[in-house]
């Protein structure tokens, strides 16, 4: 637990994935606030419990918890905490459609197994992912009552003024937080190091993923901030400006890849995705990997560099 920036103290969380750690951030001024929470595992419970316990606090003494975005890492425990007293906040669009995934799951699910298929997915895949998925929505604990606030809007976080920003790509409504005081931006996982953020297509997201991703990178760079406080490795990325141009440059490589496997003929995003993605993954990592493939094939498509070839089975060929 490192004060990264003054009044901001880093609390890595344990995950069960391959990142290990979520990074969260307590936020400790007037009042004190969490900014995302991590999954809601025993080991995620007591690695925060102990945390705060450092500060002298229990769960009961946090008043908000902001999230950046819904995935479970960084917002499975905002249902317990919000239990405990916390108000919790997120931007409205990932109340409407992130928050949305979780609370109506199963009237989701259908139709996300449809897009498994028409997209080559063979069904003992399909079926595996499936239980990964209802294992993901076990281990989240929704808050129930969360409030929204709208792109731009200024927060008083803890005592702190810290103003959010829509950053779509990474969750249709991923936000960050920029602390105008210091240049301090809570970037959730918008921008990264060591790994690029998955960037996915989903049944229920947005259209272009990818489009709103890089736009957002922009609109992020054109903000200036000091440095960047990510949601895993790091924490602290000082450059913003180079971490954004080098995530830039891998999606333009992994564009030219995506046309030069597109040029063999139609084949189907998941097929593509065991092309682009080849090695030992596992089912979650298969899905992230298809799911990241469409992001990139529906961009191409988008600026006339490919074609999708409708029909029982979607595939996707040169334009
Ligand atoms: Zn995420």
């Amino acid at each position: 637990m490192r004060e990264v920036a003054p009044g901001i103290h880093h609390i890595p969380i344990p995950i069960p994935y391959p990142m290990k750690y979520v990074n969260c951030y307590l936020l400790k001024g007037d009042g004190h606030a969490l900014i995302d929470t991590g999954l809601d595992t025993p080991e995620a419970r007591r690695a925060l419990t102990e945390a705060l316990a450092h500060f002298g606090l229990d769960l009961a003494d946090l008043d908000e918890v902001l999230l950046t975005h819904h995935h479970p890492d960084h917002y499975g425990l905002a249902g317990l905490l919000e239990a405990a007293g916390a108000r919790v906040r997120m931007l409205d669009v990932e109340y409407q459609r992130g928050h949305a995934q979780w609370t109506r799951f199963e009237a989701h699910l259908p139709q996300t197994l449809q897009a498994f298929a028409q997209h080559g997915m063979p069904e003992p895949v399909r079926a595996g992912i499936l239980e990964t998925m209802r294992a993901t929505r076990r281990r989240l604990h929704p808050p129930q009552h969360p409030e929204t606030f709208p792109d731009g809007a200024v927060l008083e976080v803890a005592g702190m003024t810290l103003q959010a920003f829509w950053t779509p790509g990474h969750a249709d409504g991923h936000a960050v937080f920029l602390r105008p005081a210091d240049g301090t931006l809570l970037a959730g996982d918008h921008i990264l190091e060591r790994i690029t953020p998955n960037i996915s297509l989903w049944p229920h997201s947005r259209p272009n993923p990818l489009k709103d991703y890089l736009e957002a990178l922009e609109r992020v760079r054109a903000l200036a901030p000091e440095r960047a406080l990510v949601g895993h490795y790091g924490p602290v990325i000082p450059d913003v400006p180079r971490r954004i141009a080098e995530i830039q440059a891998h999606h333009q490589a992994r564009l030219e890849h995506l046309k030069t496997l597109l040029a063999r003929g139609p084949q189907t995003a998941w097929d593509l995705s065991l092309a682009l993605f080849p090695g030992e993954l596992t089912l979650a990592q298969r899905r992230f990997a298809w799911a990241e493939t469409l992001a990139h094939l529906e961009y191409l498509v988008a600026v006339g560099l490919a074609a999708r070839l409708e029909g029982r089975t979607i595939r996707y060929a040169p334009a």
